[in-house]
């Protein structure tokens, strides 16, 4: 069985980010995924109706993923506007096309609302971290999908290698 991996569409080089950049991951093990035919983009925020640019927006409070998920927290814009329900509408979709390939792993950018998985920001917009998960990580998480963040590429192959062994 060769597992597919779930990847954040910027880091495959695709423009989707709120500045309207990618985040290319240059990396070989990325590449030998690539190659492999194994990686699938995918970008939570289009996917969940939100445009490209777009404003920044930060979970309030710098609460996680999970408090989003609850209704425990909101997702804003710099000027206040609720941006809740694409995130989580992208972050639904993520689940059901991960879990409709049979995906059990992603590769995901640090630092986002939506794709963080260790860090995102801490909702005051001013270029701050604190740790948390974003809505997306946070909900794959919760239906047994592991996500990587792209500078743990080699604990991803670790974890890919255990799947594979055990499901052949
Ligand atoms: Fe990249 Fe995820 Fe942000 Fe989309 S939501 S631009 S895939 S980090």
């Amino acid at each position: 069985v060769v597992e597919r991996i779930l990847v954040s569409a910027c880091l495959m080089g695709r423009r989707v980010r709120f500045d309207g950049r990618a985040k290319t991951l240059d990396d070989t093990l990325f590449e030998r995924w690539r190659s492999e035919g194994r990686l699938v983009p995918f970008c939570p925020e289009v996917e969940g109706g939100l445009p490209v640019p777009r404003p920044p927006a930060e979970i309030e409070g710098g609460a996680g993923g999970a408090a989003v998920l609850s209704g425990a927290a909101r997702i804003l814009t710099p000027d206040g506007t609720d941006v809740t329900r694409h995130f989580l509408a992208g972050a639904q979709t993520a689940l059901a096309l991960a879990r409709s390939m049979g995906i059990r792993v992603a590769v995901l950018k640090e630092g986002s609302p939506s794709c963080g998985s260790l860090r995102i920001h801490d909702g005051t917009f001013r270029g701050r971290v604190t740790r948390g998960a974003g809505v997306t990580a946070a909900l794959l998480e919760a239906y047994g999908i592991r996500v990587f963040a792209e500078d743990r590429l080699p604990e991803a192959a670790t974890h890919l290698q255990t799947l594979e062994a055990t499901s052949s």
